[in-house]
């Protein structure tokens, strides 16, 4: 990490480029935001914004002519901005503006401004510095001390938090965002000024909000963001069912654990094993439904019976208030937290074929996900209880390639059909087709019969004998059918 320097050595070819450009067409420039704090925290950044003195869409329309390789240029006359690619790297040029805001919209009254001002609408002193693209090329202007802050990892507003916050209320989730993705802290002042005009945030449109969250749910240690918008009030104002979790309750001396701090440490251990963003929020929410199920029973303690159940019903109001997808996305997440106590249910009791393959039908394609989120939940401080967990997940995941090898369960559909057990009884659309139609799979998973046509068949006949049912037809029976008798 480079800091206490007045210029960058800037090697990108896009930017030595636009920068002879502006300097050959008299036009002010500077780089901007992200990009500059990245450069100087080491990291790589492919989005360039870019400040111009005057019309950002004018003066993009002069340099992508000028530029090689640039392309597919966008120009948004609202915002006053374009955005166009130079290879793969993105590049969006705005004019300097100055901002003023009305109370009640987070979309302020833009007017031309100089470079002064427009870093002092910024939201934090590291998103507040320029990197000159003018004859003193690589200069860098630091007018909020950015840079000391940056070597102190410190989130701190530009100007007076308070009114920072109060215009624009999406910056507090920005600023618990960055505090998560690069690990710092928030400054006093800064902190105390989200938790007074956290009910601001009620201004903010949800998607905003969602971006933030999805942003700190990916990044590497979720939990620190978590806690802030806990401690911040933010929590309970965006997600309720979660801060709810946040208490501990005791009784004739017995107490639970903080159901809060338990589901945060499963995301940050399952952060360590997956990019995917929705196994993530199915390990934030995997307990939701504790706090509606929890009791206290006299010699037992607390309970939570059913809280996978109530909880995964719980997901399609919560995906719906906070808009997020309510696709296959919401459907896998539902799976996962109903689902997320079936492999340490495994564990305790012996692994037995027939409660493997249970699991194998019901999970399908996701049982390796449901085996991460299971093991992300052992959270135990009990070292030997967290390794004798983990051993026997071991044990279950052999167990769980050798039934898959033997018996195909996963994706599994039952050989006979409703249509074959209508056609063959030469009966209608009835409980009884689906009652056989559930205890030949019940047999399969149970493995009673093998997972086969003909067992299924034969299955199927004595099943049928108990309802008086005979076969009225031989369509279906296995030597006339050698195609599905596999
Ligand atoms: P990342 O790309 O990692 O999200 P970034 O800093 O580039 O980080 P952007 O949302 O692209 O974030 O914003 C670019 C710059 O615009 C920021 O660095 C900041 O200077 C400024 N900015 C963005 N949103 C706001 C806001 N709500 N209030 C004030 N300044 C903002």
């Amino acid at each position: 990490m480079k800091f206490a320097m007045d210029n960058l050595e800037i090697k990108e070819e896009v930017l030595i480029k636009i920068s002879s450009i502006l300097q050959e067409l008299e036009i002010e420039g500077y780089v901007i935001g992200g990009y500059v704090r990245d450069k100087i925290l080491g990291k790589e950044s492919k989005d360039i914004d870019i400040v111009v003195l005057g019309k950002g869409i004018d003066v993009a329309k002069k340099i992508v002519p000028r530029l090689p390789s640039a392309h597919s240029l966008v120009v948004y006359k609202n915002f006053g901005t374009a955005m166009f690619l130079y290879k793969d790297i993105q590049i969006e040029l705005v004019g300097a503006r100055k901002e003023s805001y009305k109370r009640n919209s987070r979309k302020p009254i833009v007017e031309e401004g100089s470079l002064e001002d427009d870093l002092m609408r910024r939201d934090f002193t590291i998103n507040a510095l320029a990197i000159s693209l003018n004859k003193d090329f690589g200069r860098l202007l630091d007018p909020f001390n950015g840079i000391k802050d940056l070597k102190d990892k410190i989130i701190r507003t530009p100007l007076e938090p308070d009114k920072t916050f109060d215009d624009d209320p999406l910056r507090m989730m920005r600023a618990i965002r960055f505090a998560t993705q690069l690990n710092f802290e928030i400054e006093k002042n800064t902190y105390e000024a989200i938790n007074k005009n956290k009910d601001r945030i009620k201004i903010v449109s949800q998607e905003r909000i969602i971006d933030e969250l999805n942003k700190i749910i990916m990044a590497q240690k979720p939990s620190i963001g978590f806690l802030l918008l806990e401690n911040t009030g933010l929590l309970k104002l965006i997600l309720p069912e979660l801060s709810a979790m946040n208490s501990v309750e005791v009784k004739n001396g017995i107490s639970h654990k903080n159901n809060f701090l338990h589901s945060i440490q499963v995301l940050d251990n399952i952060a360590s094993n997956t990019n995917n963003l929705w196994l993530r929020w199915a390990a934030l929410l995997h307990d939701i439904g504790k706090p509606k199920t929890k009791r206290f029973e006299e010699g037992v303690g607390w309970t939570f019976y059913g809280h996978e159940i109530l909880g995964a019903k719980m997901i399609p109001t919560l995906f719906k208030r906070l808009r997020l997808p309510l696709n296959d996305k919401m459907k896998y997440v539902q799976k996962l937290v109903r689902l997320h106590l079936r492999p340490i249910a495994l564990v305790e009791e012996e692994v037995s074929d027939s409660a493997v393959r249970r699991l194998l039908f019901e999970a399908g394609d996701d049982i390796d996900d449901l085996m991460l989120l299971a093991e992300a939940d052992i959270t135990s401080k009990n070292q030997q209880k967290v390794k004798k967990y983990l051993e026997n997940f071991k044990k279950v995941r052999q167990k769980l390639l050798e039934v898959e090898q033997k018996d195909r369960i996963r994706n599994f559909q039952p050989p006979i059909s409703g249509e074959i057990i209508m056609e063959t009884f030469g009966i209608p659309p009835s409980k009884i087709v689906g009652d056989i139609k559930d205890a030949i799979k019940d047999a399969i998973l149970d493995g009673e019969i093998h997972n086969n046509y003909e067992e299924s068949y034969n299955l199927m006949l004595k099943l049928a004998k108990r309802y008086k049912l005979s076969p009225v037809t031989n369509k279906y029976k296995p030597e006339q059918n050698e195609k599905q008798n596999t």
